[in-house]
């Protein structure tokens, strides 16, 4: 196995007694982490997962998380996390895009699995099992879990590099989200270029604060933690207090989050009192940052770094490394060490210093293509570069600005937000007419959805009924946060919206 479904067993046989996960008062050696995820592979094995075949999990982070991404990738089957936030119908999209045939699913999504209607796969509970559920503890014991690995017959699957590892959700400005395929050789680059920029250590204590179905969280801090032998400090969901006291407790060293997440450990009572000593860095990425934010940080004596990339990118695509941070605050560094990176203009030749055009990306990281969806990865790439719908600036010595987005997108406390999904479930609302969305500022999240809707003749809108019709179908932080009722939109010649001349519109005063 070529894989990182192997690096269980590898972590086993170096470093055994080691902690991997701690996770509420459980600890987890990676000599136990392996067995659990042998004994896991074993028991979906027997329930038909093959090379290929998709297992999806909903939920949030939770060592189960990572022992059924660890087994999956055992058996060289295909790896398919989901935002745990989504609404019912956006999960059922997702699990027959990817043609899912078992599910692993946590308490607090029993809702959205309820609502399932079209998935006929397997279906493990990690809580109290319902109707056609198997519960997950029961699945480990039966297939002989215990912490001794040497118990637990190996399992024999042979799975390349180049494999398919994750299919990971992004929406897209055409509507509906597609499925970004990463290999194992994708995840393993990004983890080499984080081990040369962040020197990620064999003691590492890392918080897993963000949500582990993202790529940021995974492949930014579980995935090099692992890869080191470290320990991961898993937190259920985001939560201020909780992450004051697990550094202290664990004497967490590294910490992965966006700038929303950093924001709110700064402007809490705590902060000043907090012993933050244990920790080495912490790092941004997803969005943006502040310079005061990073400011903030260096005063406390702590190392702030941050990126940029995205999911098709495994993430990492530049990195601006924490001696940097303050001399090149607001940009977004340099590539990170096996990434090219170009910028260009619309002929497709590179721009001069100051100059925007389009960031490009190649490199071991990036991924072969959408799941089936050849059209939209064809339209990804120009000559193998992935168009990342990023606009940057370059300066003098080669660091990037990210200054603007080609693609119809914004960032809502670190989640993309992409307007034409908005939009086209606001169509699908009988008395809507025309509907916009763009994102505003906002103080807390960075930006926020604002819609612009068009009742049909005759028909009166009501917009809390709006906002509760758009909550049933899409998730909350989608949902946008202001509404405006007006009397039609600005539209171009060719009929599109005009989205720039929305910002300055004022509501109709009916
Ligand atoms: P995702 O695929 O969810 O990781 O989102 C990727 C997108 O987030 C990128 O294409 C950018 O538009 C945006 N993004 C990520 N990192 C940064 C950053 N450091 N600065 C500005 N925008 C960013
Ligand atoms: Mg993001």
């Amino acid at each position: 196995n070529q894989g990182i479904g192997s690096w269980p067993a590898r972590r086993s046989r170096s470093t055994p007694q080691a902690t991997a996960l701690v996770y509420g008062g459980r600890t987890t050696t990676y000599a136990a982490l392996h067995a659990r995820v042998t004994a896991l592979a074993h028991a979906l094995r027997a329930r038909g997962i093959d090379p290929g075949d998709r297992v999806a999990y909903l939920g949030p982070n939770h060592p189960a998380f990572v022992e059924t991404m660890f087994a999956t990738h055992a058996l060289g089957a295909i790896f398919v996390p989901l935002n745990f936030r989504l609404a019912a119908p956006e999960v059922a999209y997702m699990l027959d895009d990817s043609g899912a045939s078992l599910l692993v699913h946590a308490p607090e999504n029993a809702d959205a699995v309820a609502a399932l209607e079209a998935y006929a796969g397997a279906r493990i509970a990690l809580g109290a099992p319902g109707a056609g559920d198997e519960a997950y503890e029961d699945l480990l014991a039966s297939s002989g879990a215990d912490d001794d690995p040497s118990r637990v017959p190996a399992v024999d699957v042979p799975v390349a590099a180049s494999d398919p590892a994750l299919i990971l959700y992004t929406s897209g400005t055409t509507g509906r989200p597609k499925g970004a395929v990463l290999t194992h050789d994708n995840l393993l680059a990004n983890a080499i270029n984080l081990l040369v920029d962040v020197d990620v250590a064999t003691d590492e204590v890392t918080l897993v604060g963000a949500p582990l179905f993202h790529v940021a969280a995974l492949d930014q801090t579980l995935i090099p933690t692992i890869l080191k032998g470290g320990t991961c400090v898993i937190m259920p969901t985001w939560d201020v207090d909780a992450c004051f006291d697990l550094i202290a407790e664990h004497r967490v060293t590294w910490m992965f989050g966006v700038s929303a997440m950093f924001a709110g450990l700064a402007q809490s009572p705590r902060w000043s009192g907090a012993d933050l000593s244990s920790i080495r860095t912490v790092m941004s990425g997803g969005a943006p940052v502040p310079e005061s934010l990073i400011r903030t940080y260096q005063e406390r004596g702590l190392t702030f770094c941050q990126g940029y990339g995205m999911t098709e990118t495994a993430p990492g695509a530049t990195f601006l490394r924490p001696e940097q941070s303050i001399a090149k605050a607001g940009t977004a560094g340099t590539p990170c060490f096996f990434v090219d990176v170009r910028v260009v203009d619309a002929d497709g030749a590179d721009v001069a210093p100051g100059v925007p055009g389009e960031v490009l990306v190649a490199g071991a990281n990036v991924t072969p293509g959408y799941w089936n969806r050849p059209d939209a990865t064809a339209a990804a790439f120009t000559d193998g570069w992935l168009r990342t719908g990023d606009v940057a600036t370059v300066d003098d010595d080669g660091y990037l600005t990210i200054v603007d987005r080609v693609k119809d997108m914004f960032i809502s406390g670190g989640e993309n937000v992409y307007p034409a999904e908005v939009e086209a479930v606001l169509f699908a609302h009988d008395g809507v007419a025309e509907a916009a969305v763009i994102g505003v500022p906002d103080e807390r999240w960075g930006e926020v959805g604002a819609a612009y809707v068009v009742a049909r003749p005759g028909a009166r809108l009501d917009v809390d009924d709006l906002r509760a019709f758009a909550r049933t179908r899409l998730a909350g932080y989608k949902v946008p946060a202001h509404w405006h009722l007006v009397d039609d939109l600005p539209r171009t010649g060719s009929g599109k919206v005009r989205k720039p001349d929305l910002r300055t519109m004022t509501d109709d005063p009916r």
